[in-house]
């Protein structure tokens, strides 16, 4: 069986993230998320330098959903995004930024994952189409929380016509 690992960007990198899953969505402790949080409010534990104030504790106090959570990258590379564009991702003390991080967050969560499943799909295949395309949705990506909803719409339906024959199967 081939086995295939998810390359460096395309996975979670905390220490370079202004921790926007513990601010941007909703969770629910249902979920494993130990309190109902509303999205766009920062979890309770969450301090003041983006760390976690319960990190090591996070299963035993109810946050099971926070240690399974992998947002692909997305985090950091939009963090990155927001201190090329505005010299800050400290969505505390910026509200420009935080509006902006906000709105985009969902988009480059959606564009990694998209990314993820090209990636593995043409390594697993050897595909080189599934790689071009993966290499052509990954050099958008400065524009990805710029995407219109004709854009964004239309690179969902690139990927899943791509990714369709693989669930055929
Ligand atoms: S958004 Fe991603 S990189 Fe940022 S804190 Fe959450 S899991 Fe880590
Ligand atoms: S418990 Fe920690 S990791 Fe989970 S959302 Fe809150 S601050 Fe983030």
């Amino acid at each position: 069986m081939t086995r295939a690992t998810l390359p460096a960007h395309l996975k979670a990198d905390c220490s370079a993230c202004a921790a926007l899953c513990c601010v941007i969505p909703p969770f629910d402790a249902a979920q494993g998320f130990g309190f109902d949080k509303l999205a766009e409010t920062p979890c309770h534990h969450l301090c003041a330098d983006h760390r976690c104030g319960i990190h090591a504790e996070l299963i035993d106090r109810g946050f099971a959903g926070c240690v399974a959570f992998d947002c692909l990258g997305a985090g950091q590379r939009l963090t990155a995004m927001a201190v090329e564009r505005f010299g800050s991702a400290d969505w505390r003390a910026r509200p420009d930024v935080a509006r902006w991080l906000f709105a985009a967050y969902p988009r480059m969560r959606q564009a990694q994952e998209w990314l993820a499943q090209l990636s593995l799909a043409g390594s697993v295949l050897a595909s080189a189409e599934l790689r071009k395309l993966a290499a052509e949705l990954d050099a958008e990506s400065p524009r990805w929380p710029d995407w219109t909803a004709d854009e964004h719409a239309g690179w969902r339906s690139r990927v899943a016509n791509a990714i369709a024959p693989l669930t055929r199967e």
